[in-house]
């Protein structure tokens, strides 16, 4: 059986009926952090709450990756199989920006201000079979 492990711990919720990100937000001063954060990037209150983010938001700007990143950039692609993606923020409700990948690499489908739900799904697969979670950004269907 095929284990899907998320990219990184704490990054959002794993495994769960509807995986959300998680980000921290300060009590002091209101502002949010994605990754979550020990302290308030805005205040440095250490005072800071998790939060699961919504998994709805819009593109606040995006760009697409042409060519393969230098390491450590860990795909399963080579430069000879390497596909462009498109790359970008995805505004939140609450105040939150986050850097993903979209699932669309096509310019003329993506447009600043769209709707993009989040979703996760398998980004490269390790030696041993596991299937390394990930999440992205889909244009709302
Ligand atoms: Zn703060």
């Amino acid at each position: 059986m095929t284990r899907q492990v998320p990219i990184a711990e704490g990054l959002f919720t794993w495994p769960a009926a509807r995986p959300a990100l998680l980000a921290s937000r300060c009590k002091k001063c209101g502002v949010a952090s994605f990754p979550a954060a020990q302290s308030c990037m805005a205040c440095s209150s250490q005072d800071v709450a998790p939060e699961e983010l919504p998994g709805r938001g819009t593109l606040w700007t995006w760009t697409i990756q042409r060519f393969m990143p230098k390491t450590p950039y860990r795909s399963n692609e080579t430069p000879e199989t390497f596909k462009p993606y498109g790359v970008g923020y995805l505004e939140l409700p609450g105040g939150v920006r986050v850097e993903g990948r979209l699932t669309e690499n096509d310019p003329a489908k993506l447009h600043i201000g769209m709707e993009m739900d989040v979703v996760f799904a398998p980004y490269r697969t390790e030696d041993n079979g596991d299937e390394v979670i990930s999440f992205f950004f889909q244009p709302v269907a």
